[in-house]
């Protein structure tokens, strides 16, 4: 199997020896993180250790530090938190305690340390890396460990893994678990908005109330915040009074998320909700979101009970509050938190092996959707800045600090929200535009979660640049039947939370009629045409109930000509094998993987997964023959 690999691995574990743990609050998809460590490096021929209960292990040494075995990762990559324990560790911050933790390592021949954790974890990291030889050294005076040792474990290798729900530490554009954060708030905001809006036509306004975010993610009136709460809660007012004049019939939902003072999770949750105005009459359900480390400008705290009694006080509506707590860290870790786990913890351990003495300790980052390997001291810096710069204020550096997706997000964000075309916009509400070009987007093919929140993206932005949008309903059977309008700014209102195709889509395709398309095209003055869609792309999952008894499953994805779902599927899974259509397997290959699942079974381990991709060349009868055959 490994000979399969040939780009992703030209390292060498034998003879090594590596430790990883979890430290700090505990994140989901910490688990997948741990088992990609463990199984890459045992796979690279190193002995692999796990450390429980973050640091504390470290220094209590015993037990606590166990080397694990393949199979001692099965059946994890699901679960929520992490199977090794996460501390915070007072012993750990002082010398003598990193002094023990040096020794239990020496002793059992560990010099690869992989930490998954907050900025804390890893500055502690990077410390007890630049001590090493000086503890060394000392162990040896003291006579805990032998010179021979000493010199055999004369190097510290540390990679680092950002597991934070908070996403935020400078470096990287996704944490581990920060995904999965979102998940859960906005099951509540769906939860929320579904059983108070029932029937009804919904005012949602999101008022992501951030201590260093206010100018940015908070709506209505509230771009331009200067002075202190008095000011924020009167412009806050000003808004909720124009809000209640449309309908006195209003209930107010105050959300607390979590986040500390990084805005990430209540500004995405802005632009997932779709946060907005409808101005038709009718029962409306106002909904305020804060993030747990909301303040004033002055630094006082804004927490969700001020603002219900300020809801009820000064505007008369009813108020309730949702604290959201730690079901935002439970529950199993996304589909995004899985593979990105795997993805990281697989670097990781690759990384580690990879380390020469001068090579620098590094974090594994997500840089748009690539893993790479960033400089550990230079992102700990950058993170420290950042919280300096909010103690000072200096919303514009934190931003900066915060990287690119961060603004993009922010940019993003403050044009979609608008009720109406910011006064900055090219178009009037209704679409009307002095000059611009003539736009238009076409759903085609199945309908797919996302298709309308990438219309709604797309028409605002137009319009806010100056240009006219269309939108061409049924696919090109409508584009042939001219069922072609022009989009204003509140024609997309509520389409960011709307799953399928609220334009409308078909199958058809244009291939035959490409003239046809081309003289519609030209009928309506359309200069740029932007296509959401495509075939095939949805996924079905066909899964067996559960078992106690020894049962391989076999599940089968769609994906057209495109194995993408089957493999991110199975990473996300954890599955034994994946068959695609882009990879070509032999008789040998699937008999090496049916034996690597009899041996699997022979083990505690009672579960096997293979997926199949339809236009996978391994038919589903010839595996399920193989797998009756073989259990
Ligand atoms: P989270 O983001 O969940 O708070 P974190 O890693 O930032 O995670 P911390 O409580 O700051 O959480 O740190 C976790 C542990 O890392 C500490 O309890 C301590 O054991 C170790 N640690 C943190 N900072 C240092 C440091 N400067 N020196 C040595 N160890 C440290």
């Amino acid at each position: 199997a490994r000979s399969r690999l040939p780009t992703l691995l030209n390292v060498e574990g034998a003879g090594q020896c590596i430790a990883v743990l979890t430290s700090g609050g505990d994140a989901q998809g910490m688990n997948a993180a741990i088992r990609a460590v463990v199984r890459m490096g045992i796979y690279a021929g190193a002995r692999v250790f796990t450390v429980w209960e973050g640091y504390q292990g470290l220094v209590d040494g015993g037990d606590n530090i166990k080397e694990v075995r393949w199979e001692d990762m099965s059946g994890i990559i699901q679960l929520g938190g992490t199977v090794i324990g996460s501390a915070r560790c007072e012993d750990f911050k002082s010398r003598k305690g990193r002094l023990t933790a040096a020794k239990n390592m020496v002793t059992l021949g560990i010099t690869n340390l992989i930490v998954i954790g907050g900025d804390g974890s890893l500055t502690g990291a990077n410390l007890f890396r630049q001590e090493w030889q000086e503890l060394l050294e000392e162990l040896v005076e003291t006579g805990a460990v032998t010179e021979k040792m000493a010199k055999e474990n004369n190097h510290l290798n540390i990679v680092g893994m950002v597991g934070s729900i908070d996403n935020d530490f400078c470096g990287t554009d996704m944490t581990i678990g920060a995904d999965s954060a979102l998940h859960r708030i906005f099951e509540a905001v769906d939860a929320i908005t579904t059983t108070a809006s029932r029937h009804e036509l919904k005012c949602l306004v999101i008022f992501c109330v951030l201590f260093v975010f206010f100018q940015f993610c908070c709506l209505c009136c509230l771009n331009q915040i200067v002075g202190n709460f008095q000011i924020f809660t009167e412009k806050w007012f000003d808004c909720m009074e124009f809000c209640a004049s449309l309908n006195s019939h209003q209930r107010t939902f105050v959300l607390e998320g979590m986040g500390r003072h990084c805005g990430y999770l209540a500004l995405v949750t802005g632009l997932g909700v779709g946060a907005d105005y409808v101005r038709n009459s009718g029962r409306r359900l106002c909904m305020i979101i804060v993030a747990e480390g909301a303040q004033d400008v002055a630094g006082n705290p804004v927490t969700a009970n001020d603002i219900k009694e300020l809801v009820k006080t000064k505007l008369h509506h009813d108020a309730r509050v949702t604290m959201l707590g730690h079901v935002q860290r439970g529950g199993v870790p996304s589909a995004f938190d899985r593979i990105l786990s795997c993805r990281m913890g697989a670097e990781a351990a690759l990384a580690v092996l990879d380390a020469k003495p001068d090579t620098a300790p590094c974090v594994i980052c997500l840089d748009g959707n690539k893993v790479t390997k960033r400089p550990l001291v230079e992102c700990v810096n950058r993170t420290l800045a950042v919280k300096e710069a909010t103690k000072a204020k200096d919303f514009e550096k934190v931003v900066e600090l915060r990287g690119r997706t961060f603004r993009s997000n922010i940019e993003i964000f403050k044009v979609l929200k608008e009720v109406e075309p910011p006064a900055s916009s090219q178009c009037d509400i209704s679409g009307n535009c002095k000059s611009g070009h003539t736009l238009a987007v076409i759903n085609i093919g199945a309908p797919a979660g996302g298709m309308s929140t990438a219309v709604r993206a797309f028409v605002r932005f137009s319009l806010y640049q100056g240009h006219r949008v269309f939108g061409i309903r049924d696919g090109i059977n409508g584009l042939f039947d001219d069922k072609v309008e022009q989009l204003g700014w509140l024609h997309v209102d509520a389409w960011a939370w709307a799953g399928g195709s609220k334009l409308g889509t078909t199958r058809t395709l244009p291939s035959k009629d490409m003239q046809k398309v081309a003289e519609k095209l030209s009928k309506h003055g359309i200069q740029g045409l932007l296509v959401i869609g495509g075939f095939e792309n949805c996924d079905r999952i066909k899964q067996s109930a559960s078992s106690a008894t020894r049962r391989v499953f076999v599940v089968e994805c769609m994906g057209g000509y495109c194995g993408y779902l089957a493999t991110m599927s199975a990473l996300a899974s954890g599955a034994d094998a994946a068959y695609i259509f882009e990879e070509k397997l032999t008789l040998r290959d699937l008999k090496n993987n049916i034996e690597h699942l009899i041996d699997k079974m022979k083990g505690s381990v009672r579960r096997g997964l293979i997926l199949r991709y339809e236009r996978s060349f391994v038919f589903l009868r010839y595996l399920d023959r193989l797998a009756q055959f073989s259990f």
